[in-house]
């Protein structure tokens, strides 16, 4: 067990401790969103009950309290990823929106017809659809790294794929299916010495890995706050000063401006060029809770423990005849892919939910990676710091009788 105090982690996660179908709720669907420890939501409570008000307006007492939080939080993020500059840190709905800004604006500044795009075989559909969407819009072609049976990027074809037409790589740091890691520091040397850009998927890297964009000098990175303790609706987009100052921007509106006449305007610079409308205040604020949560932790002590569950759950699934690993990468975290013989992924997710065990069942927004592998999907455990040797033990007994009773 993760400790914390000298207690377990656990006991911060309040939604942790409750019963599902009168079983004690074990929680394995870290990847799609983690539960909130006590900090984050007191964070939530607290906002609301004291400075709430709209930020980057107003001159009374509250909306310059909320803007300082909204700041010093930005500032918290900064560091957390060590950017050079807080206005390199642009507040966004999640990884999605991230990448879809970054697929619009870089598009219509770089992408001409013939030009390419490369993405990899494991990308979640949020790293694929708005590359297509742009590709589309502007005539360009969408070139796809390939990966091996054990889910790894054929590196050399990565190589050979670079060419003066690549006008941008976009991979995940780690596949929220396979959980293999990609070596994306090499992706990004390999592309720089093309001279493209490259943007990092780190939905599911943030919290299990330490990520320091100037030490990767990736040129964009984006991820979610929910996927790392803190609130859902908020993300992050990091992209190298240098870059959002040349790129348009992307939505039109208050705050992102600095004067507005009807023949023009001019835009407000970094970071709030990006950043029209309100915002997610709430989420913003508090999401250097959860920054703080996994500082405080340390990143590299997370990545130790879960790496350990990983490799645990892993020797035991693979004593259980009848089940194959989907993703047998050498370097891997987070989430670990089950496929089960003769048996729908759907139907195991059912019968350990009556167990009271949450996995995600399916294609994990990866289709082209079922396809790959030829299965309707998988069952997916993903792991968090709360989670424990004992839930894996109960999980395993009872994948067992799971598939007793399918079989
Ligand atoms: N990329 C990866 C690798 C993911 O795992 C996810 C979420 N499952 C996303 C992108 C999309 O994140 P969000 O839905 O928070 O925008």
């Amino acid at each position: 067990q993760f400790l914390y105090g000298g207690e377990p982690i656990g006991k911060q996660f309040p939604a942790l401790h409750q019963s599902v179908y009168g079983k004690p709720l074990v929680y394995f669907d870290n990847a799609a969103t983690t539960q909130k420890p006590y900090s984050v939501i007191h964070a939530i409570s607290e906002y609301y009950s004291t400075i709430n008000s709209n930020i980057h307006r107003g001159v009374h007492h509250l909306s310059q309290k909320a803007t300082d939080a909204y700041e010093v939080s930005r500032n918290a993020v900064a560091a957390f990823i060590n950017s050079r500059s807080s206005s390199e840190v642009i507040f966004t709905k999640g990884t999605t929106d991230g990448i879809n800004l970054i697929a619009d604006v870089y598009g219509s500044y770089a992408v001409k017809e013939g030009d390419s795009v490369i993405i990899s075989a494991m990308e979640h559909h949020s790293n694929i659809v708005p590359w297509q969407i742009m590709c589309e819009k502007r005539g360009a072609v969408l070139k796809v790294i390939p990966m091996n049976e054990n889910g790894e990027l054929l590196m050399d074809e990565f190589e050979r794929m670079l060419d003066e037409r690549v006008k941008i790589v976009a991979v995940t740091y780690i596949s929220n299916t396979l959980g293999t890691i990609n070596p994306v520091k090499r992706i990004i040397e390999l592309a720089h010495a093309n001279g493209t850009p490259v943007l990092i998927d780190a939905a599911q890297a943030v919290q299990h890995v330490a990520v320091d964009v100037q030490d990767l000098d990736c040129d964009f990175l984006a991820f979610s706050g929910h996927k790392m303790y803190g609130p859902t609706g908020i993300g992050i987009l990091y992209g190298k000063e240098e870059w959002l100052e040349k790129l348009p921007p992307y939505q039109g509106g208050g705050d992102m401006i600095k004067t507005v006449t009807f023949t023009g305007t001019e835009y407000n610079e970094l970071p709030f060029k990006y950043e029209a409308g309100t915002p997610h205040i709430e989420g913003a604020i508090t999401l250097k809770s959860a920054v703080d949560f996994i500082t405080e932790l340390g990143v590299n002590e997370i990545a130790a423990f879960e790496n350990g569950l990983l490799q645990y759950t892993t020797s035991l699934v693979t004593e259980i005849p009848g089940i194959d690993i989907i993703g047998t990468a050498k370097a891997k975290a987070g989430a670990l892919s089950l496929s089960v013989k003769g048996v729908h992924p759907y139907d195991v997710g059912v019968l350990l939910d009556k167990m009271g065990i949450a996995v995600r069942t399916g294609h994990h927004c990866t289709q082209p990676v079922m396809d790959f592998y030829c299965i309707p999907g998988t069952v997916r455990l993903s792991f968090a710091v709360y989670n424990t040797i004992e839930e894996i033990d109960y999980f395993i007994s009872s994948l067992k009788r799971a598939i007793n009773m399918l079989v």
